[in-house]
């Protein structure tokens, strides 16, 4: 008699998330960890350290909290998108000024090691091998982890980028 399938061999993926704000941080992304960690088909596996980044992009604001999540999941790539979506919504995500003020941002960066290019959703995450603020707390989670698409470890990508101003909070998520 063939074997009875464990409940627990549904494929779950392992998915990383990168949390930022800069509005309110100290409260917006403790509560946007807090929105992640209770989304449906989501389980939250770990948090990185938080980590403040001086102001880019638009100068003329205040510094960024960033931090990376480990989660696991059931949901299908968008279904992720709608989620973390659906987390930047309920937190009043303003997108007046493109890389300006935000309450929440909620980015896909890795999806197992999917690649995925569609209208809606890049994974990984287009810009994530660029950014000291999302590689830092990444490689606090998953130093030796590959890049699906560059075949770089995330502690090689970190080598390579500006991690100058990147300081350590003494904050802590979920
Ligand atoms: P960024 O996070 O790069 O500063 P935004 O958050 O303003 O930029 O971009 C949001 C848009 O990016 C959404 O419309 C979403 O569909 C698209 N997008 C494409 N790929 C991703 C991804 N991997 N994670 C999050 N959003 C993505
Ligand atoms: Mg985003």
């Amino acid at each position: 008699m063939a074997p009875i399938p464990a409940v627990n061999a549904i494929a779950n993926v392992i998915a990383y998330i990168g949390l930022g704000s800069n509005i309110s941080a100290e409260v917006n992304l403790p509560a946007a960890a807090a929105l992640l960690a209770h989304a449906p088909g989501i389980v939250l596996q770990r948090v990185s350290p938080v980590y403040r980044t001086p102001p880019w992009g638009y100068a003329d604001q205040d510094a960024f909290l960033n931090a990376v999540a480990a989660v696991e999941t059931t949901l299908p790539p968008l279904g992720v998108l709608d989620a973390l979506q659906a987390v930047e919504l309920r937190l009043d995500r303003q997108r007046a000024v493109q890389n300006g003020p935000r309450t929440a941002d909620l980015d896909l960066l890795l999806y197992g090691a999917a690649l995925i290019e569609s209208e809606r959703l890049i994974v990984p995450h287009p810009r994530m091998h660029q950014r000291g603020f999302v590689l830092v707390p990444l490689c606090d989670l998953a130093p030796r982890l590959m890049h699906p698409r560059l075949k770089r470890t995330m502690a090689e990508l970190m080598g390579s980028v500006d991690v100058g101003g990147i300081q350590r909070e003494a904050l802590t998520l979920a």
